[in-house]
C-alpha cells in the first residue's frame, strides 16, 4: 500500500515513499522504528509521517508492544567524554 503525499512542504519538490529508520523518544526512552514507510522529498530529503503511520506507531508505543529486537545504545556525556 503505497500513501500519496502532497509536494514538499519546505521546497515544493515531489515526495515518494521510502522505507526508512525512525528514532523517537518517549517517556524518556528512545525507540527505533525500522522500515518506516515515510514520505522522503526528492529534492531536499526532508522526511514526512504521514498521519495514518504516526498513528500506527503512537498505538505500538502505547500498548509498549514487544519488540522485535533490542539494542543497546552508546551514551557519552558531552563535558566527561567528548571533551
Ligand atoms: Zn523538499
Amino acid at each position: 500500500m503505497t500513501r500519496k503525499y502532497s509536494d514538499c512542504f519546505y521546497c515544493g519538490g515531489a515526495v515518494d515513499e521510502r522505507l526508512m529508520p525512525r528514532e523517537l523518544r518517549w517517556q524518556g526512552q528512545l525507540f527505533i522504528f525500522e522500515n518506516v514507510p515515510l514520505g522522503v522529498c526528492t529534492q531536499c530529503g526532508e522526511k514526512f509521517v504521514g498521519p495514518e503511520v504516526a498513528k500506527a506507531i503512537d498505538q505500538v508505543l502505547r500498548e509498549k508492544k514487544k519488540p522485535t529486537s533490542m539494542v543497546q545504545v552508546p551514551v557519552y556525556q558531552y563535558e566527561a567524554d567528548v571533551v
